[in-house]
């Protein structure tokens, strides 16, 4: 019973993932996940056909999503759960955000140009679908041109503060991104707190006021989140009464921070988020 894979964070090509929705659910099928939600950044339009696929293969599906979200002039990532997924208002959102990405793109690739990197706007486009255009795609570009030898490199010397292609950006605020994921009925998640690097007195305040949003959980488990770090976030969770929810951040094999189907154990100490969604109790029998 307790060898059930739960993976609440992954990514599809719908944004910055290598695999399709399709491929996607065979993908963590392969790899023995249970119950999967996908959680592209911005956008919710791989959900139907991973949906299908997922059913096709017996494995339970969640509708996810990552949302952008700036707080105290920091980018934090938002998950949401469980929603409505033909939630009118949450679809609108969704989509002023990435008309911001699009607009953030243009705005990188001109600081790419000044760095002597040209034609990025175009370079980054050919790996994104339309409209949901990020990080990325550029740095695929940017290997692509022999600039840097591959993706961790590109983050290194590009597209992070103080480097070229990095742009400050105002996505959505906190609040907004909770309510508009409550109100499609979902549950609001704070994604790798870990990567955040906010130091031990901005966490608490984070929290807090999460909390007092509405927010839901935060992920004690991240593949892209220091192990180490697994300890501090459930005790943060138990402190200021979140759940604990878990993900891979699956980006596509080889070029993730972690594979699919081997997360870390939770904390018999959290409650899981998905303490009361009766489809993933189904998956435990
Ligand atoms: P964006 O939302 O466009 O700013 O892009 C953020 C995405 O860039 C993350 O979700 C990761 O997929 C990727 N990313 C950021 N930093 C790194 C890194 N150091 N190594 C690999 N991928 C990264
Ligand atoms: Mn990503
Ligand atoms: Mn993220
Ligand atoms: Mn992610």
């Amino acid at each position: 019973m307790n060898n059930i894979v739960i993976d609440l964070h992954s990514h599809s090509t719908i944004s910055d993932g290598l695999l399709s929705p399709r491929e996607l659910i065979n993908h963590a099928h392969n790899k023995n996940v249970n119950v999967l939600a996908l959680t592209d950044h911005d956008d919710i339009a791989g959900l139907a056909e991973a949906k299908k696929e997922a059913e096709r293969v017996k494995m339970t599906f969640i509708n996810g999503v990552e949302i952008s979200v700036t707080w105290r002039k920091r980018t934090l990532h938002i998950v949401g759960l469980r929603f409505d997924s033909s939630n009118e208002n949450l679809k609108k959102n969704l989509s002023l955000i990435r008309k911001g990405r699009n607009t953030r793109a243009q705005k990188m690739a001109h600081s790419l140009g000044l760095a002597g990197i040209g034609n990025a706007y175009e370079g980054a486009k050919k790996y994104a679908r339309s409209g949901t255009l990020g990080r990325i795609h550029f740095a695929r570009f940017i290997v692509e041109q022999g600039y840097a030898k591959d993706i961790k490199s590109v983050f290194k010397k590009y597209l992070i503060q103080g480097k070229p292609g990095f742009v400050e950006h105002e996505w959505a605020s906190l609040g907004d991104a909770v309510q508009w994921i409550n109100d499609a009925g979902g549950s609001a998640v704070i994604a790798h707190p870990g990567r955040y690097d906010m130091g031990s007195k901005l966490y608490p305040v984070l929290f807090d006021e999460f909390k007092e949003l509405g927010g839901a959980a935060i992920e004690v488990i991240s593949g892209s989140q220091d192990p180490s770090q697994t300890k501090y976030f459930s005790e943060c969770a138990s402190k200021y009464d979140l759940l604990a929810s878990c993900g891979s951040d699956f980006h596509g094999p080889g070029i993730s921070f972690r594979e699919m189907g081997k997360p870390q154990p939770m904390p018999p100490a959290v409650t899981p988020v998905w303490r009361d969604w009766h489809e993933v109790h189904a998956s435990f029998q």
